[in-house]
């Protein structure tokens, strides 16, 4: 993954997304809810977009899939998946790719699943809608990917309906219908946060094992930092619309230089950053309506500068010689250097997992 400017191009590449950004029109005013989000994914990486709620995370998947309702909704940018771009593809061309060659996975698998529909009945659908197979074979396909994704007895679990099964079998059932066309990208929107923490674990580990065995590329969206350090490979973070952050994992746990992240990682208990302050971030996300002028994030932020309230910090490397790792901050890059050393001298990934 890197940012905007690493546009190289590579056979391994799968999904380039340049400069998206997404506006909804309300009766209120233009809400901005992604501004400008640009990244690459290759084939067998994952990708973690993080940040709280209403940072633009899901919406930035929701608009690359064609998932945002198009009526009073203004999208610009590019995604390019092999090549082609979804922004510009038609409903038909979407809809052939959704459930193919990209899937999707949700926090609530019920909102997801067809509550009248027997869990065989869904899953024999979801391939003959994109192959030309039999009933049979698209049944035994079913069997063997409930089996593969840890479902035990999936001869019977075929018969059941949503309703019958555990939260999280259900994730489970969503996971083997998400990899039964053999996706080329998997989205996992928040896919464990509505699980208890052994179920949790569980799905993660499934993750994991399929990530290998399938070689697809993944795009995580989380608000959970230890979910992060299990997983990706590569870490967005996101606030109000925006990109503050971006770089490899290990970088974003042991040298992150932006004070969200700081403000993040300072939640974990795990890693306890300062025992004097950043163990929560104060205040509230801004409205998306009215978002502050400058830095986004400067009503929140205790480093802030008098320019922080007047120019919007450019999302740039923050090495000459590293152009995977970028921030937007006014900060000083030697003062970020060293705050994030004091800061992070014990943080890592491997401590977070
Ligand atoms: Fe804080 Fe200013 Fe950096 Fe924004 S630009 S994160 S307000 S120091």
């Amino acid at each position: 993954m890197s940012g905007a400017d690493q546009a190289e191009p590579s056979r391994a590449r799968l999904l380039e997304v340049r400069d998206l950004r997404t506006a909804f029109r309300t009766e209120d005013g233009t809400v901005r809810a992604v501004n400008g989000i640009s990244f690459t994914l290759e084939r067998g990486r994952v990708l973690g977009i993080v940040g709280e709620s209403g940072s633009g995370k899901s919406v930035t998947c929701l608009t690359m899939v064609g998932l945002v309702q198009k009526r009073r909704t203004q999208v610009s940018g590019q995604a390019l998946f092999l090549g082609e771009d979804l922004l510009r593809m038609t409903p038909r061309q979407l809809r052939d790719i959704r459930g193919r060659a990209i899937t999707m996975i949700f926090q609530d698998p019920m909102t997801s699943l067809n509550p009248i529909m027997t869990i065989g009945a869904q899953l024999v659908e979801a391939i003959r809608l994109h192959h030309r197979i039999s009933r049979a074979e698209a049944r035994n396909r079913s069997l063997k990917m409930l089996a593969e994704v840890g479902i035990p007895n999936p001869e019977e679990r075929m018969k059941n309906f949503p309703h019958e099964l555990s939260g999280g079998m259900r994730q489970r059932v969503m996971i083997a219908m998400a990899l039964l066309n053999n996706p080329d990208l998997l989205i996992a929107d928040e896919p464990t946060t509505a699980l208890d923490v052994t179920t949790q674990a569980q799905i993660l580990n499934l993750i994991r094992q399929l990530r290998s065995e399938f070689d697809s590329a993944i795009i995580l969206i989380t608000h959970d930092l230890g979910v992060v350090a299990e997983l990706c490979d590569d870490v967005i973070v996101m606030y109000a619309g925006q990109v503050l952050e971006q770089s490899d994992i290990d970088t974003i746990f042991e040298q992150p230089v932006h004070p969200y992240t700081w403000g993040l990682l300072g939640c974990l208990p795990c890693l306890n950053l300062d025992s004097t302050r950043l163990q929560n971030i104060p205040g509230m996300p801004p409205s998306l309506l009215q978002p502050p002028a400058g830095c986004v994030f400067h009503p929140r932020c205790v480093y802030a500068l008098p320019i922080c309230r007047e120019i919007s910090p450019p999302l740039k490397p923050i090495w000459s010689e590293s152009a995977q790792h970028l921030a937007a901050c006014h900060l000083d890059p030697a003062f970020r250097a060293r705050e994030s050393a004091r800061l992070c001298s014990n943080a890592s990934a491997e401590v977070v997992r």
